[in-house]
């Protein structure tokens, strides 16, 4: 890891990613859990999350081969699953000699999968559209991929799954309609069955079958808008931190940044961060997003440029350059800068940029 000068990092806290996992695994006890470290563990660094959770983790699940190599490299020896299974062919060989489970979601994919002569059996996850309607096969297609598979003497394990598309809205019937829509087509069909991402985990228990597949609540976020974390016991698993580079005093009337966006009604203190969106930090930042000085709440004023945020010092009489910033992590939840910035924290997450380094504790 490079040591950057520029004050500017991401603190990860295994302990704390230990600690989500085993919420997971405690809110769905009959099931394992398949701790998603797809997209780098979401920004996390998905080798050190991986070992974090090594020996503990019933299984990883990874969105491509790519990303299951890097980690059967660096020693995870853990069932791993492709959540996007093979796209072509040839990736078969690899699924076979890195020993990973794979999704079927269509015709190509099946027909790759029952040409193949792999050097074992592979186990498959079968993967139904119930609603979402990006990917799978349609319930009704279940029993027939379900039969060739079975019939198949190169298929392992398998297993049926599904993906929510509304399960964060706890009030809404979508997700038992797709709940319904999985259990009718497997019905008198003993396999196993995943269907629970997050927010299933937390509040949709008819929901989680064999394995679930937390993803966002490992890293400490709710997937319930204006929830906090902590209501479900979980705890960030990132501080972005970096720290003031200048302080400066302007008058009422001046403006602050790209597009004088923020206007001083009165004599107003401004703090300048190292940080920018070049290095993740969400351009569309409204003014009033909040990050801390010295654990101090305050808030963004002005736009976000590349490389550099402005930040409103008033009431803060000691401040000076130096002073460590919070721009998420334990004070300042990334879902609120995300809330503020018309994002998720997902992508605040996924979108760290190469300039941050990520510093393990
Ligand atoms: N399962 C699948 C198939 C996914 O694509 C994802 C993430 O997008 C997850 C599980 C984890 O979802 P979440 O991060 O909301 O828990």
């Amino acid at each position: 890891m490079t040591r950057s000068a520029r004050p500017l990092r991401a603190r990860i806290h295994l302990d704390a990613i230990r600690h989500n996992y085993r919420r997971a695994k405690s809110l769905a006890p009959r099931s394992r859990a398949l701790a998603v470290v797809k997209a780098n563990a979401y920004g996390h660094g998905a080798i050190a999350v991986a070992r974090a959770l090594a020996g503990e983790a019933d299984g990883f699940a990874v969105a491509c081969v790519e990303e299951a190599l890097e980690l059967r490299e660096s020693g995870i020896r853990e069932p791993m699953l492709l959540l996007e299974g093979v796209f072509s062919p040839d990736e078969i060989a690899l699924v076979d000699r890195a020993g990973l489970a794979m999704v079927v979601h269509c015709r190509e994919q099946l027909d790759w999968l029952l040409a193949a002569r792999p050097s074992r059996r592979l186990d498959c996850w079968i993967k139904l559209d119930t609603g979402m309607h990006r990917v799978g096969f349609s319930p009704s297609e279940f029993a027939e991929v379900d039969a060739l598979l079975a019939a198949c003497p190169h298929v392992g394990e398998r297993v049926a799954m599904t993906h929510f598309a509304r399960a964060d809205e706890t009030a809404h019937p979508y997700t038992s309609t797709q709940i319904a829509a999985f259990e009718q087509a497997l019905s008198g069909v003993r396999i196993g069955r995943s269907l629970a991402n997050s927010a299933a985990v937390l509040a949709w228990p008819q929901a989680h079958g064999d394995w679930t597949r937390p993803g966002i609540m490992l890293y400490g976020v709710s997937p319930f808008a204006g929830a906090m974390a902590e209501a479900n016991d979980l705890r960030p698993a990132m501080t972005l931190e970096s720290a003031l580079i200048a302080v400066r005093d302007l008058e009422a009337g001046e403006s602050i940044g790209y597009g004088g966006r923020f206007v001083c009604e009165r004599p107003t203190r401004v703090g300048v961060a190292a940080i920018g969106y070049a290095d993740g930090y969400p351009r569309h930042a409204r003014d009033g997003t909040p990050i801390a000085v010295g654990g101090r709440l305050t808030r963004i004023i002005g736009r976000v440029s590349m490389d550099m945020i402005t930040l409103d010092l008033t009431g803060f009489h000691e401040a000076r350059p130096g002073d460590p910033v919070e721009l998420w992590g334990r004070i300042v939840r990334a879902a609120a800068v995300a809330e503020s910035s018309d994002t998720i924290a997902y992508q605040l997450f996924t979108g760290i940029g190469r300039r941050v380094p990520l510093m393990y504790e």
